[in-house]
């Protein structure tokens, strides 16, 4: 009968384990330093900041978009006139009138409306119609406007702080 058959918890080669445990426990921390610094990095105001208003300008950007057609048929209806206000849009032409109002509107308890300005029948399909101003992508820059003009397109300004683009549009 032997006492001492499992010696159990004493490795033969302990120099080694222990630097592999060291080694092991040293990559854990790497990792989750690193794991940690990504999180603040993704969590950080500016990052949560240009996610959140990335993601509201596309929001915005389809509002835009479906009010393409409203606006068309609307023009069809009055001989190719625009309507005075976008409200006049409601409740014919438009179901909802939050699409009246860009996405951000709501948030602080602000109401944002798109600033409109009436074409003339004639207007090329270039011309602004409807400007939203209430995206600042960088805080201090000016704000990076989206519009849709008479022919439907949309065009998106984004001021990132530094390179800034005119917008590639003509004003009638
Ligand atoms: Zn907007």
């Amino acid at each position: 009968m032997s006492t001492n058959q499992y010696p159990g918890e004493r490795p033969q080669k302990s120099g080694t384990s222990s630097w592999l445990k060291v080694g092991g426990i040293g990559c854990l921390v790497i990792v989750l330093v690193v794991v940690g610094l990504v999180i603040g990095l993704v969590r950080s105001p500016l990052v949560q900041r240009n996610f959140q208003q990335s993601k509201l300008m596309a929001e915005c950007s389809a509002n835009l978009g479906q009010l393409r057609q409203p606006l068309k048929r609307y023009a069809a209806d009055h001989s190719g006139s625009y309507p005075a206000t976008l409200a006049e849009l409601y409740p014919k032409y438009v179901s909802d009138q939050k699409m009246l109002q860009c996405p951000t509107s709501g948030q602080k308890g602000a109401v944002c409306s798109y600033d409109y300005t009436r074409p003339a029948p004639t207007a090329p399909g270039n011309t602004i119609v409807i400007v939203c101003r209430h995206h600042t992508m960088v805080q201090g820059q000016p704000p990076s406007p989206i519009e849709l003009t008479k022919g439907g397109t949309i065009i998106t300004v984004r001021h990132m702080g530094g390179h800034t683009r005119p917008p590639a549009t003509t004003r009638p």
